[in-house]
């Protein structure tokens, strides 16, 4: 049973559309309709903006300690719902219970992290040129803040910008993706019910473009944080430039795997099947570009298949399912066509390649050999449960094959070498690097893309600095 209510946050309030409308919201692992959306009108959103820039000008008067305070019982909420929020999570996006619950966990972490945070977000004092004055740079909160997030992570991506907005001293207006607003409305529910004042955090869905026009317009908020895909990305600080509003982009990728010939090929295989099936390959750090060393390249690929072969795919809610089914139907035509386009263009289909035969958007885990450069799944991010596999013989060319896209979010490194493996990191052009594994995203560690992936970063220090300015105050002695 799907339980969320779901609803606006507007000013304090959970709301109905104040027009009433709304659209359906589809179970992907069973097609069936599950909910209704609520669309915001435009007056709900000046509601929003309002209560937004209300609110900031209590809410940045607040102390660090009492911010910490209100974010600590937000991530206790968030950890003791921890089970009820998954099922709606899995009902949403289709990823396995198990993978919801540690995306949840996470949203506790980093919600405990910021509220630690908050409390270190330090000025300095300069010394001057004169002794009778001093000068101090102070950190204030940028002011109230709009946050755009993808369904692929529907808590993490809303809850890091929540949380880094809250401690930092902001307001901030949430427009989650409207694949997954159940799981947003939940974690909502965990913020305000650990007391964030009216106006503070407020949550809208419906048409994407018409909203975030509308809101970006606005001159009330100064920042706007946007999850999502690099298009997106570039319309929406195009609206932002109207206002100068600050930006944090956290966009699209097209990770580079380079696998040397002496990794250690069982860990390597093991680590990098995981990744590649965790959220049916919707990740926008999932290794995509695998680039395997000649000397191990059929060996890899042997054992690469057959880990694949044993993924188990079906409804996330079932015991034992390893991977679900892609966010919409939409996304299975684009992985046909991604590898017709690969297999005429000469690569070669060593599993899967198709969808699955039942209800639900799956798609075969896929895995792609001798894929050449030109192929459009090597150029385009294909965001489902498909590797692609292509030799290399020499460090230089590896490096420039993998820097040769627009992207530069994740990158991965296999080797036993250290040396080789350290060269490799700071000849990538990605903002973050794993060397012999994947995780490359903690709370406490700064994360975000470089070039047509964005810029910015969440977590770690980094995230909450996005969110505060520099006001340098000098003081003369009279
Ligand atoms: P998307 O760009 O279509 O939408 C992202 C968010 O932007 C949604 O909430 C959407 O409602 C909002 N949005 C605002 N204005 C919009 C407009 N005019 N048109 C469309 N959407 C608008 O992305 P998606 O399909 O939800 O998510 C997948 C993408 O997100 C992938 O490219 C993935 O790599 C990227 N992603 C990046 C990160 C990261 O941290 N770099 C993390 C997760 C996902």
């Amino acid at each position: 049973m799907y339980n969320e209510k779901l609803e606006f946050l507007i000013d304090g309030e959970w709301a109905a559309a104040s027009d009433g409308r709304s659209h359906p919201l589809i179970n992907p692992a069973t097609e069936e309709q599950i909910a209704a959306v609520p669309c915001a009108s435009a007056q709900d959103l000046d509601r929003a903006l309002e209560a937004s820039g209300r609110a900031f000008l209590r809410w940045k008067k607040t102390t660090a300690a009492f911010r910490w305070a209100v974010l600590s019982r937000a991530a206790d909420l968030i950890e003791a719902r921890k089970p009820m929020i998954a099922r709606t999570l899995t009902m949403e996006n289709g990823k396995s219970l198990r993978e919801a619950e540690g995306e949840l966990q996470f949203c506790a972490d980093a919600t405990r992290w910021y509220a630690e945070e908050g409390k270190r977000a330090y000025g300095r004092v300069i010394p001057a040129r004169s002794l009778d004055v001093r000068q101090t740079a102070l950190k204030e909160p940028v002011g109230p803040s709009l946050g755009f997030a993808a369904w692929n992570f529907p808590a993490g991506n809303v809850t890091l910008k929540i949380a880094a907005a809250l401690a930092a001293g902001c307001t901030i207006i949430v427009k989650p993706s409207d694949e997954t607003p159940g799981t947003a409305v939940a974690i909502g529910r965990c913020f305000h019910d650990a007391g964030v004042p009216g106006g503070a955090l407020n949550i809208v869905f419906g048409p994407s473009a018409p909203i975030s026009e509308h809101l970006i317009a606005s001159t009330i908020p100064k920042k706007v944080s946007l999850t999502g895909s690099t298009p997106v990305g570039k319309l929406l600080q195009k609206l932002a430039s109207e206002t100068l509003k600050r930006c944090t982009m956290e966009l699209g990728g097209h990770a580079p795997v380079i696998v040397f010939d002496d990794a250690d090929l069982d860990h390597t295989v093991n680590v990098l099947t995981a990744a590649k099936y965790r959220n049916a390959g919707q990740v926008c750090t999932s290794p995509t570009r695998f680039y395997v060393h000649e000397n191990v390249y059929e060996k890899f690929i042997d054992r690469f298949v057959e880990c694949s072969r044993k993924v188990v795919v079906g409804n996330g809610l079932e015991d034992g399912v390893q991977m679900g089914p892609l966010i919409t139907g939409r996304r299975l035509g684009m992985m046909d066509e991604l590898v017709q386009d690969a297999v005429s263009k000469g690569a070669r289909l060593a599993l899967g390649g198709e969808r699955i035969d039942r209800k639900g958007y799956f798609y075969a885990p896929t895995v792609l050999r001798d894929m050449p450069d030109g192929a459009r799944a090597m150029n385009e991010e294909p965001f489902g449960p498909m590797a692609l596999i292509t030799p290399f013989r020499s460090f230089d060319e590896v490096i420039s094959r993998a820097n040769s896209l627009p992207y530069g979010l994740a990158a991965y490194v296999f080797a036993r070498n250290g040396s080789v493996a350290t060269a490799a990191s700071e000849e990538l052009e990605a903002g973050v690097v794993g060397i012999n594994h994947t995780s490359v995203h903690e709370a406490e560690t700064p994360f975000g893309g470089v070039n047509e992936s964005g810029y910015g970063a969440e977590s770690g220090a980094e995230g909450l600095e996005a969110y505060l300015r520099t006001k340098m105050v000098t003081d003369k002695r009279i």
